[in-house]
């Protein structure tokens, strides 16, 4: 088979129930239904992390974030502007691979790998960027800061090119640029990374969403992001290249679970290990390749693109390393009694492992600072309501045995284990902030008058 040209588009912050494909009331997403009905839609599919940068570096690399050195930085969840750390120059991504198996990269979006120049999507096999380097909360805002925030940059690959830009038509320009690059290399493999700006805090949504959505500013932009997908889709079908591309459709991380936000049925949300925090949709498109309408309710998890679309490629996964990932080709493409190939997923806050699940089971070791034995059957309650520990002491046990068994290798803070195959993060000297604040600067500060962060 030939190799296919990948879209992967990544949202921020959007919950498990936000779309109509995954039983959303409230947000109308007639092109993401669409995408589902003609593809396959993933009903048990994880992020490596309920927070952007380590859910990010995890599906750049295919590795859980702590392996890499992504579980908290120096203190925090996620990166900040000007931060010494990113990933690290030696990572091997998935645009490294497809760029080295003669794809044209580019991502447009919300890169939250590292801002340093060393840590930019260009040093990470990426050809071309456009987009922000982190989240859209992380500029000039109306809430009060002890020191005024650098301004939020737009880059276009290494250089700043606009300051604190209009929120509100981001996702025009992103498509724009998107399209762009489609059309630009049509007659080549291409992998187009699109990583939203929606539905991150604030939500500056362009007028015509907002007026007609019925679950205010959130429902605007999940049907923006909709929107978005509509035109991507038509324009591959337009250059007759929709046979020749997968599009792969998912989010970074659970909904805060507020604001018109929904991880229904699942408990919990964004910062938590609940089913809300890690459990995300996904769907993927591709005509003759993945049959139309498929469900699939095997673990399958973001560490899985790496190797399944190295192999998409022609490439095999680095092998001088460990990677988390599998190939999941055979989920993807409906085989007959094709089953996960993870044993065990884990769900780690920050350094800390919290949870594991193997098969339906779904064991919580660590919670608010303590530890905690709670089982949950996720096929009978997928709500995580019903602690039956008591009743299943040879599952705890075994899922106790696995998470023992991680905490070796990848190390877990709760316990204080270092983990014996983690490799670190990148780290500069005298990091800089990529915009310095600036009185005389014009910045359309009346568009920011949002205090929202998230
Ligand atoms: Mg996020």
């Amino acid at each position: 088979m030939s190799q296919p040209n990948i879209i992967l588009i990544n949202c921020d912050d959007l919950g498990y129930g936000d779309l109509g494909c995954y039983g959303s009331q409230a947000n109308k997403t007639p092109h993401l239904d669409r995408m589902a009905a003609e593809g396959i839609r993933f009903s048990d599919f994880y992020m490596a992390s309920s927070v952007c940068s380590p859910s990010r570096g995890a599906m750049m690399t295919g590795c859980y974030p702590r392996r890499i050195g992504f579980g908290t930085f120096e203190g925090f969840g996620v990166l900040f502007p000007g931060q010494g750390i990113g990933l690290h120059p030696d990572e091997i991504t998935v645009a490294e691979i497809l760029k080295g198996q003669g794809y044209a990269t580019k991502i447009v979006g919300k890169w939250h790998c590292g801002d340093q120049p060393a840590f930019l999507p260009t040093r990470h096999g990426f050809d071309s960027y456009y987009g922000l380097p982190y989240s859209n909360d992380m500029g000039i805002q109306a809430s009060p800061l002890a020191t005024p925030a650098p301004p939020l940059p737009l880059l276009r690959d290494e250089e700043v090119i606009e300051e604190q830009p209009d929120q509100a038509s981001l996702t025009s320009r992103y498509v724009e640029e998107s399209v762009r690059f489609i059309r630009d290399q049509r007659n080549r493999p291409f992998f187009l990374y699109f990583a939203h700006m929606h539905v991150h805090l604030p939500h500056y949504v362009a007028w015509r969403f907002l007026k007609t959505a019925i679950n205010g500013p959130y429902g605007a932009a999940v049907e923006c992001i909709d929107w978005s997908v509509g035109v991507l889709l038509h324009e591959i079908k337009r250059l007759g290249l929709d046979e020749k591309t997968l599009v792969i459709f998912t989010s970074d991380n659970g909904s805060r679970g507020d604001r018109g936000g929904s991880n229904r049925p699942l408990r919990g949300g964004k910062f938590t290990t609940w089913e809300g925090g890690l459990r995300l949709p996904c769907i993927m498109r591709w005509p003759g390749a993945i049959p139309a309408g498929a469900v699939c309710h095997e673990i399958a998890t973001a560490m899985d693109f790496l190797p399944t679309l190295a192999r998409l490629a022609g490439a095999a996964p680095p092998a001088d390393r460990i990677i988390d990932g599998k190939d999941i080709r055979p989920l993807m493409v409906g085989a007959p009694g094709a089953t996960s190939p993870h044993e065990a997923f884990f769900y780690y806050l920050g350094d800390r492992l919290q949870a594991v699940r193997s098969g339906p089971w779904k064991l919580h070791v660590w919670r608010d600072s303590a530890t905690v034995q709670e089982l949950y059957n996720l096929a009978h309650d997928l709500g995580e309501t019903r602690n039956v520990a008591a009743d299943h002491p040879d599952v705890v046990a075994d899922l106790e045995a696995k998470a023992a068994a991680m905490r070796k290798d990848v190390g877990d803070a709760a316990t204080g284990a270092e983990g014996s195959n983690c490799r670190p993060a990148g780290r500069v000297e005298n990091p800089q902030t990529l915009t310095h604040h600036d009185p005389e600067h014009p910045y359309l500060m009346a568009m920011y008058d949002l205090p929202d962060r998230g």
